[in-house]
């Protein structure tokens, strides 16, 4: 049972009517849910540090999907905010009273690092900290383009403090970018020299606050410089060193990923099971889970969630693992992120639709998710800029992808044959103009990372037991991805390969119900379109107008 089981019951989680408020209002809400949640898990340093079995089950608890501000929130300020400052944290005492607060939620901890003008090459911020002769430093915003772009740094009633990602400057000279502990303000105002502008609502998702965030000449004490002051041998290893913590963050984003699809194959099958609509040639009665438009889409997403359920416990497994380095990590996480929200942003629109236009509305949880996992998909990881530099380290034999457990099966040998045939693409223009291969092999860098990924999951699922029907149809729900590949490699024409599509996910509609405990997430579902009951308790309280009053005769 998930921690947060009675939490979620809780009014805080349960009122339906937080859809109509204004937008301020709700941030305030997003932050109270979060140190809600903050407050039952009751993290440690060395949890957060370390990966625990109990950071673990946090990042997998559906409530940070359910409502997604709090995922967002709480993931920035553990893993992180956090997570940066305990790496420095150790003969650095004055950083404890900090640690202890963000810990404790007491006060709001960002990560700074995005600038207006340098997103996926943030190696190229501009904002400078430059070192004074009595040791402080002065922290500025050289021009608009600089400004701090997107951590909700605006007061909503608690303190904020931010590590503030800035390029180190010592006697006119760049010694690289550096994080910065700088409070922002106590909950009301912004602290002299900085500026905050709310950005306005992302439209869709739920609200965190995303702000626009100025320095104006703000002096730092010493002590507010994480790391040293020399100017770094490699700039660029010495900035990935600095943000290590966004590793973590993108197998963090990766898990919220899972509890999205868990969410969004119990409402469409709950939906789809209970919706009925007359036969057209005999008038009887049927639910709509048994048109094949139906079920082949809901069980192929429940298949590709058990699966990449399993993916995620053994990426978990080897995050964990002392002997596996930090560079390959960071190819496992891009590798999983990068699959599971291919398939988690394609599964909630494609479930949505299959609800009509019950899917359209926020109550109903499946358009709001979607909107929250698209900020998630850029969040801590881009999914094509992440897919761009492994997909090229890749095709250099700068890293090497996990080995196959079954080297004959289809996916292997999908994966292999792609891989295979992008090194001989690059291998064949690495003479001509960089434009040009850059040109033919970008498009397909994300193909590469999700063949990666599908066979990882499929080894996973086998590993972890998952039950074969199932895994043969996330196999088959795989073809249409590529279904040149299968009909040129496989010997599966199109046709067979719709075909066994249809059988493996017709095999299993007579268990479509008893699939649904599998997901282990009824206690996270709000929406009310899951049962009639449901249904009938929200329309009664939704407001109504009065009828006029017929003037007398
Ligand atoms: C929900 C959410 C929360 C966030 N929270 C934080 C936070 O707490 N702290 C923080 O610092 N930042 C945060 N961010 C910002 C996030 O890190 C950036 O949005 C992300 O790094 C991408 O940068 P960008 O948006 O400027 O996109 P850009 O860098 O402008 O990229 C846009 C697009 O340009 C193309 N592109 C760019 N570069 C390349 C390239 N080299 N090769 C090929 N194509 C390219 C790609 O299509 C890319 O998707 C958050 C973002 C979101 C959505």
């Amino acid at each position: 049972m998930q921690k947060t089981s009675s939490l979620v019951q809780s009014p805080l989680f349960q009122d339906s009517g937080i859809e109509g408020l204004p937008f301020l209002e709700r941030v305030k809400i997003s932050y109270a849910r979060a140190k809600a949640v903050a407050n039952v898990y009751n993290l440690t340093v060395s949890d957060i540090l370390h990966l625990s079995r109990r950071y673990w089950e946090f990042h997998n608890d559906p409530i940070l999907i359910m409502d997604g501000s709090v995922g967002t929130l709480l993931t920035i300020q553990y893993n992180l905010c956090l997570g940066t400052l305990a790496h420095f944290a150790e003969n650095r005492p004055d950083l404890q009273r900090i640690i202890s607060e963000v810990l404790n939620f007491d006060i709001s901890g960002q990560y700074c690092l995005t600038e207006v003008n340098h997103g996926l090459d943030a190696i190229n911020i501009e904002t400078t900290a430059t070192l004074q002769s009595n040791g402080e430093f002065i922290l500025h915003t050289p021009h608009s383009g600089a400004a701090k772009y997107m951590p909700p740094t605006a007061p909503f009633g608690i303190p904020c403090v931010a590590i503030i990602f800035a390029r180190l400057m010592v006697a006119e000279e760049d010694h690289g970018i550096r994080g910065f502990v700088v409070m922002l303000h106590h909950g009301v105002s912004m602290l002299p020299g900085i500026t905050c502008k709310l950005l306005p609502p992302r439209g869709g998702s739920r609200p965190v606050g995303h702000s626009l965030t100025y320095f104006n000449r703000v002096y730092l004490p010493s002590g507010a410089l994480l790391g040293d002051l020399e100017r770094p041998k490699d700039v660029r290893e010495c900035f990935f060193q600095n943000i290590h913590r966004v590793i973590t963050g993108t197998l963090s984003m990766g898990t919220l990923a899972l509890s999205a699809l868990r969410i969004a194959c119990y409402i469409g099958t709950s939906y789809s099971l209970e919706r009925q609509v007359l036969n057209g040639s005999n008038g009887v009665p049927r639910p709509i889970s048994s048109f094949s438009t139906q079920y082949i889409p809901l069980l192929t997403s429940i298949a590709q969630t058990i699966v990449f359920r399993a993916f995620g416990e053994d990426m978990y497994e080897q995050f964990v693992n002392r002997d596996v380095s930090i560079a390959q990590k960071h190819l496992l996480a891009a590798v999983f992120k990068t699959t599971v929200f291919r398939h988690t942003l394609d599964i909630l629109v494609d479930i949505g639709d299959r609800c009509g236009a019950q899917g359209l509305f926020e109550i109903n949880q499946l358009s709001v998710i979607h909107a929250d996992i698209r900020g998630a998909a850029i969040a801590e990881g881009d999914i094509l800029g992440i897919s761009i530099r492994f997909a090229i380290d890749i095709l250099r034999n700068r890293v090497r992808v996990p080995e196959a457990a079954y080297p004959d099966d289809l996916l292997a040998r999908h994966e292999h044959s792609i891989i295979q045939e992008l090194k001989e693409v690059w291998r064949s223009t690495s003479n001509q103009r960089n434009t040009h291969s850059e040109g033919l092999l970008l498009p397909h860098c994300r193909g590469v990372l999700e063949a990666v990924g599908h066979r990882c999951a499929y080894e996973a699922a086998i590993a972890k037991g998952v039950p074969r029907p199932l895994i043969n149809l996330f196999v088959a729900s795989l073809f249409q991805l590529d279904p040149a590949w299968y009909s040129e490699n496989a010997e599966l024409s199109r046709w067979r390969q719709k075909n066994l599509l249809l059988e493996r996910a017709t095999e299993l509609y007579p268990d479509l119900a008893q699939l649904l405990p599998l997901l282990e997430i009824e206690s996270y579902v709000t929406a009310p379109i899951v049962s009639k009951n449901r249904w009938n308790k929200y329309v009664s309280n939704l407001p109504s107008y009065p009828t006029e009053q017929l003037a007398k005769l």
